[in-house]
């Protein structure tokens, strides 16, 4: 089963692909955790993406879409795609991806929240190295600035700082919005109400989920 998890920055997608991939034994695919991974290893592609994404910009179709290709032949039978596709290009090549290996997108679910609690929660979010992330306002770290799992600082992203956000919001808008409409017509289209806590949202994914026989 192939998920596409597709809303705002900020609306929960990551969170919620990591609770589904530790319960479900699913394969998350981030390409933002992917870029990051390479940001912080110093390759070629990390130098190549870094300042793209710390202006809040699209990294190219081009380049996702290698990086995508490289790791799909790979994947076990379930996998979330999170944070891609963004562009209708990206969904298109997606497709035909997909179907070298005899596979397709099964659903794609949307995680609709409001344009300002999208700013509240990124402007909120922190950080760790270790993958771990915080609301400082609704899940804030035991100790202050502080990893609970592995003790390290906590950090703001670049993308996280306010003239960023909005930037963010933008090209969302513009570049990754039409993929509503674009999924909508292909019937795999599903509505999720993220604007509630973690464990509701997960329970309503698992709800869909097996009603639609995914
Ligand atoms: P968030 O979870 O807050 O939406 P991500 O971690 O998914 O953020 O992405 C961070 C940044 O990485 C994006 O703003 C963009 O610059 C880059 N990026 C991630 N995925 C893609 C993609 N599919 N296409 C283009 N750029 C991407
Ligand atoms: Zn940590």
């Amino acid at each position: 089963m192939n998920l596409v998890f597709l809303g705002y920055p900020g609306s929960g997608k990551g969170t919620q692909a990591k609770m589904l991939a530790e319960r479900k034994n699913f394969a998350h695919l981030s390409t933002g955790d992917l870029f990051r991974e390479e940001i912080a290893k110093g390759t070629k592609l990390g130098q190549t993406v870094k300042d793209i994404i710390s202006s809040g910009k699209l990294v190219s179709d081009n380049i996702v879409l290698e990086v995508i290709e490289s790791k799909i032949g790979s994947l076990k039978n379930d996998v979330i795609f999170d944070g891609f596709p963004r562009t209708v290009e990206q969904a298109e090549g997606l497709e035909n991806l997909l179907e070298k290996y005899s596979r397709k997108v099964d659903a794609v679910l949307f995680f609709e929240v409001e344009e300002r609690e999208v700013v509240k929660r990124l402007s909120a979010r922190r950080s760790c190295s270790c993958g771990r992330v915080y609301n400082v306002i609704s899940n804030p770290p035991k100790k202050e600035g502080i990893c609970d799992s592995c003790g390290a600082a906590l950090f703001t992203r670049e993308d996280d700082k306010p003239e960023v956000i909005s930037k963010r919001i933008d090209v969302y808008k513009d570049l990754t919005s039409p993929l509503i409409s674009y999924y909508r017509t292909q019937g795999l289209f599903h509505i999720i109400n993220a604007s509630r806590p973690g464990e509701e949202v997960y329970g309503e994914i698992e709800k869909t989920l097996s009603e639609e026989k995914i």
